[in-house]
């Protein structure tokens, strides 16, 4: 699957994908991730490489103008489009756009392309509508730019490309993944045995390292609270666990 995200800040982008799960994605070719700096797409005599404008009828703030916008665009060479993509979508992304979930996240992985376009300063000229598929908001708050709503769709897109995600299974019972209210399991791991009381100082070694309390929840002296992990989860016996988890898994928290 192929992404193209069309910004005025490319390098934004470097260091995530050079730290995220998306580097071993892109290296294996699961992905193909392409950044376009929307400035090459500027009038070509403009020094500037201006790509915003003010608004008509006043107000603050620049938007993005359409032409350099449509220029890029076309440039993607998308093909059977309006730029109209047979088995792709340009989405733009916007606070005013409809919620992003988990939903979208899987829909749009059955693309071969999708097109992301960041805004930025007040947002874009709105004929600019008129070039996308869809407008997505990553959540009811407003940020300087589409560049990290552009993170969030790629990441949670790719993690349903086969192979992108490490275990096959890893997606099959995590929070969302059966309804939008559904919540994952609890899940441990070592130590089986965690003292909180070892948190504060006063229970600090010399050596600056933690001492090991009685493992009894004795009532003098002793470490009063333990969190364990629970015992099923250690049985080997794969069906308890199973309907542990089952059990345990449930309604998000609102
Ligand atoms: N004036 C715009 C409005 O009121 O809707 C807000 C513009 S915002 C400061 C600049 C850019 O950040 C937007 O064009 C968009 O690309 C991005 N952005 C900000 N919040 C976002 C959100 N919740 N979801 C998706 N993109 C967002």
């Amino acid at each position: 699957m192929r992404f193209d995200i069309i910004t005025i800040f490319p390098k934004i982008f470097t260091s995530y994908f050079s730290e995220t799960i998306l580097h071993r994605a892109m290296e294996k070719k699961f992905i193909d991730v392409r950044i376009h700096d929307l400035r090459k797409y500027a009038e070509k005599n403009d020094a500037h490489k201006s790509v915003d404008g003010r608004l008509y009828g006043g107000g603050p703030g620049m938007i993005l103008k359409i032409e350099p916008i449509a220029k890029a665009l076309r440039a993607l060479k998308i093909p059977n489009s309006k730029f109209q993509i047979l088995n792709s979508r340009i989405i733009m992304l916007t606070p005013s756009g409809k919620r992003y979930t988990q939903r979208d996240a899987e829909r749009l992985s059955k693309y071969k392309r999708v097109v992301l376009l960041c805004g930025r300063y007040e947002g874009f000229d709105a004929r600019v509508d008129r070039l996308v598929d869809e407008k997505i908001s990553i959540g009811d708050y407003v940020l300087a730019g589409g560049e990290i709503p552009a993170m969030i769709l790629l990441e949670t897109i790719a993690r349903h490309i086969p192979g992108v995600v490490g275990h096959k299974d890893a997606l099959k019972n995590e929070t969302f993944s059966k309804d939008l209210d559904y919540k994952e399991y609890p899940q441990y791991t070592r130590p089986e045995v965690f003292y909180p009381s070892h948190l504060p100082s006063p229970l600090l070694g010399k050596e600056g390292k933690f001492k090991t309390p009685p493992l009894t929840k004795g009532r003098r002296g002793g470490v009063k609270k333990v969190w364990r992990v629970p015992k099923i989860l250690l049985s080997g016996n794969h069906k308890k666990i199973e309907e542990w988890r089952e059990k345990e898994s449930g309604i998000r928290d609102q």
